[in-house]
């Protein structure tokens, strides 16, 4: 024990990111790029890190949601070329420009604005055209009722003095969902896609990097994968489906038990009383809570796992710990390390039972929670 894993902590295997890169490359077609999400400080794995272990094992690209995660990646020595998703303020294009910032480039109006502010600092800035096929988020519409009227403003855009258009993409909205109507979708939006390539290339505009499957289009349409795959929570190894490519999980969220007291039966547990004892029982506490990433809604609901199998959390999740029955696991004690998600307790299973997505948790796993690299 160190004093890093005292209370919490998150044990992150970089070198699992980088097997599961491995695998997710030898499915998709030789020479597909591979972009690295690392938005969310790398789904909670910490973005330098994680940056650093795809940098250093071949990765093309890495992206991330907004100027601030890129800025963090240059100052830590990140040179692979980065894409940020999001809109980042004209202001700020001499920083792009500065820190060699790939820019998403999602409407006319703000193509003007870069063009501008480009042309002023005497720089050029690389764009890639985000195209909205039907995930209705960011990006010139692009079915068929405004294809042609968007791929008219995607050339005007192009064309504009102080920009490199070296990319084009799309987002799918359904890719990773069961069924037929999820698959008409997905090929819908795809088709929508490829429709505006065409129109551009008519008019001679090609893209050197064309993109669309995130994890979804990787795993499930490996034959959308164009020039460049753009994975996430695949990277990182999670979800029933991505145990068909063989990947491993990057994150195992660990707690140490910080007490064992014992009750009657008819003790209520923790605030509001929402857990009352059944028998006498002997309770441990353990140091993870809300502040830490681990869901109030969880409460009553979740089980951790300890070196003698499952014992049950009870009452609500506090902020900073909260309280789980080991009156089955007499050999379970103070200073014993428990598995709140890992190898053992499933994380898909945990989102689950919190009502969302494995994301979600991920993302929640708060800055307080040390990350140990193994
Ligand atoms: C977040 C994001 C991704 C990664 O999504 P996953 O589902 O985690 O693979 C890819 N592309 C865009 C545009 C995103 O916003």
């Amino acid at each position: 024990m160190n004093e890093l894993t005292e209370r919490t902590w998150a044990e992150v295997r970089l070198d699992n990111l980088v097997h599961n890169m491995g695998a997710i490359r030898a499915s998709l077609p030789a020479g597909t790029k591979f972009l690295g999400v690392v938005k969310a400080d790398a789904y909670g794995h910490g973005a330098v890190p994680a940056a650093r272990a795809l940098e250093a094992n071949g990765a093309d690209y890495l992206a991330v949601a907004c100027l601030a995660e890129a800025l963090e990646l240059r100052a830590a020595g990140i040179t692979l070329p980065i894409l940020i998703l999001g809109v980042t303020p004209a202001a700020d294009v001499p920083l792009l420009l500065e820190h060699r910032i790939t820019q998403t480039l999602a409407d006319e109006a703000t193509a003007a604005a870069y063009s501008a502010a480009a042309c002023a600092a005497g720089g050029t800035l690389r764009v890639h055209i985000k195209t909205d096929t039907g995930m209705s988020r960011l990006g010139f519409l692009c079915d068929e009722a405004h294809r042609d009227r968007s791929t008219a403003a995607i050339a005007r855009a192009c064309a504009l003095p102080g920009l490199e258009a070296e990319g084009i993409f799309m987002h799918f909205a359904v890719s990773d969902e069961p069924g037929a109507e999820a698959e008409d979708y997905t090929r819908r939006q795809f088709a929508r896609f490829t429709a505006v390539l065409d129109a551009l290339a008519a008019q001679g505009l090609r893209f050197a990097i064309r993109h669309c499957a995130a994890t979804g289009g990787t795993l499930f349409y490996p034959e959308f994968a164009l020039d460049m795959v753009r994975p996430g929570i695949l990277l990182y190894g999670y979800g029933d489906p991505q145990r068909k490519l063989g990947l491993k999980p990057g994150m195992a969220l660990l707690s140490r038990i910080a007490a064992v007291k014992h009750y009657d039966a008819g003790t209520k547990i923790s605030y509001g009383g929402t857990f009352t004892t059944g028998r006498p029982t002997r309770m441990g506490v353990i140091p993870v809570g809300y502040a830490d990433g681990l869901h109030r809604c969880l409460s009553n609901k979740l089980t951790v796992w300890t070196k003698d199998g499952f014992a049950p959390q009870r009452g609500r999740i506090c902020m900073d710990m909260c309280m789980i029955d080991l009156t089955d696991l007499p050999g379970v004690d103070v200073g014993d390390t428990v598995e709140v998600f890992g190898p053992h307790a499933d994380l898909e299973a945990l989102a689950e039972k919190a009502g969302t997505i494995s994301y979600e948790l991920l993302c929640a796993v708060s800055p307080r929670v040390p990350r140990i690299y193994l």
